[in-house]
């Protein structure tokens, strides 16, 4: 019989949100969640399950049963021929990249860290950057879901495709993810080149940026002109990385956390600290050569508060000079560097932040210096504010304040999410509050 662990407590990545669940569960085999499913059934409880528990906002917290899926990460097939991959839910990316290496395979895409979980990743709709590449859901080919009811259902563009279109992003709230098949492509290295601009050239030739670089993006420094333009592209090249500067970058970012804590009792210190830390660390083009994976991920340093919200791209200009111009307006708003820019593919999954519009995804942040608060309420809200005047989508793992009310018009397939919900989980056995927030 499977056994919970009580006394449990969970806590995400950046140490924002937790809770504590009354059983905690880790599963090895579908016959062991179907158990969990059964006992939660029986004794009226929610089920949350969680992969790497990146996620910064509450959408994996649960007080009632919690399965982390860590022990469900097998490869379960490699088919060369289609270049797919099938793996269960629970594998973290950082193994797989691992194994995919090994065929000679690689995913095409990933986000910054790897130490999440195949159905985690896509259950939240992850994102790198790429306009001619989509969020990392569009890499899913095929999943296998097991539902409230303890049905397992197969799901495909050919094989319940409705419910496929859903799960391929699925917050969590459709049953538990056992298996996900990704569409792979030959293993490849990718040349990454980083130099100093300023926010009008890039913006100026934005156009231009994303035709130079297939994996473009661009970190802007708040109260300051200053960006760090970065390509990223495939290349025949071994790997390499420009001579490094005596000044290491990880005794940079400890200098960069000791300074953060004193500007929560200086915040005009602020702006002087991104432009110090763009001088030290970005001011000059930095080379390297790798393998695709080591060079998508890069290092976060220490915790913080995000958010990431999708705009429609032709947006990117007139939002992020509203941002800047509401910093210059305010000197008692400070926001932490740096303000990250990414691009995505247009594509159909229905509770896609980039649904049937190429999007930008502008990253705020707002660290906790040695896990202090930073206060952030103002510029959250007037990223927000602005983010919405621009017909923005929020990233589903990002802690935002969006309801069903708004949801329902950012979001033309969202009663069709709604339904296939509903029949797949009509207790709401898998529902949460963040969760409750969204569809009630
Ligand atoms: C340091 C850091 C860097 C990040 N970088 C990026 C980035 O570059 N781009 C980006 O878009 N996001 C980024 N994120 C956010 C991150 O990619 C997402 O939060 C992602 O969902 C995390 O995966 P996870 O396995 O930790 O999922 P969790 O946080 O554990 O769970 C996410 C959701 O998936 C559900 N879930 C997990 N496994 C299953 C399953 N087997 N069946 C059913 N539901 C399941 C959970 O219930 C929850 O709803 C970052 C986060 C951190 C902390």
């Amino acid at each position: 019989m499977v056994h919970g662990q009580g006394g449990f407590k969970f806590q995400n990545w950046a140490k924002t949100y937790g809770s504590s669940p009354e059983l905690y569960f880790q599963p090895t085999s579908v016959e062991e969640i179907r158990e969990i499913l059964d006992m939660a059934r029986q004794r009226d409880k929610r089920v949350k399950v969680v992969g790497g528990g990146h996620s910064p906002s509450d959408i994996a917290c649960t007080d009632d049963f919690m399965i982390q899926m860590g022990k469900m990460n097998r490869v379960l097939k490699v088919d060369k021929e289609k270049q797919q991959v099938t793996v269960e839910g629970g594998i973290f990316l950082s193994d797989l990249n691992i194994e995919l290496s090994k065929h000679g395979l690689a995913l095409a895409n990933l986000g910054a860290v790897s130490e999440v979980a195949a159905a985690g990743v896509i259950g939240t709709g992850t994102h790198n950057t790429g306009i001619k590449h989509g969020i990392l859901p569009t890499q899913v080919v095929a999943l296998t879901l097991l539902t409230a009811s303890g049905e397992i259902l197969e799901c495909s563009e050919s094989i319940n495709a409705d419910i496929f279109q859903a799960a391929r992003l699925h917050l969590g709230c459709l049953g538990v993810v056992l298996t996900v098949t990704f569409q792979c492509v030959p293993q490849f290295h990718l040349h990454e080149v980083a130099f100093p601009s300023t926010l009008t050239e890039v913006l100026d030739h934005l156009n231009d940026h994303l035709q130079r670089s297939q994996y473009f993006r661009f970190l802007w420094f708040p109260h300051s002109e200053n960006v760090s333009v970065i390509y990223q592209d495939p290349t025949n090249k071994s790997p390499s990385s420009s001579a490094s500067w005596w000044w290491d970058y990880a005794v940079g970012y400890y200098l960069l956390e000791f300074l953060l804590w004193i500007s929560t009792f200086v915040p005009s210190l602020v702006c002087w600290i991104n432009r110090f830390f763009f001088w030290l660390l970005f001011s000059s083009r930095v080379e390297n050569i790798a393998i695709s994976y080591k060079i998508f991920n890069y290092e976060c340093r220490f915790k913080q508060h995000v958010q990431d919200w999708a705009i429609p791209i032709e947006k990117t200009k007139e939002a992020l000079l509203e941002l800047k111009a509401a910093l210059e307006n305010n000197p008692k708003m400070v926001a932490h560097y740096p303000v990250e820019v990414r691009f995505a593919r247009g594509d159909e999954i229905w509770l896609s932040p980039c649904f049937q519009r190429d999007s930008c995804y502008m990253n705020i942040i707002m660290y906790r210096p040695y896990g202090k608060n930073v206060p952030r309420l103002n510029y959250w809200l007037t990223y927000e504010g602005i983010m919405k005047k621009h017909g923005g989508r929020p990233h589903w793992a990002k802690a935002h304040s969006c309801t069903r009310k708004d949801l329902e018009k950012m979001y033309p397939a969202f009663p069709k999410f709604c339904s296939i919900r509903e029949k797949l989980d009509p207790t709401g056995m898998f529902l949460n509050t963040y969760l409750e927030k969204v569809f009630y």
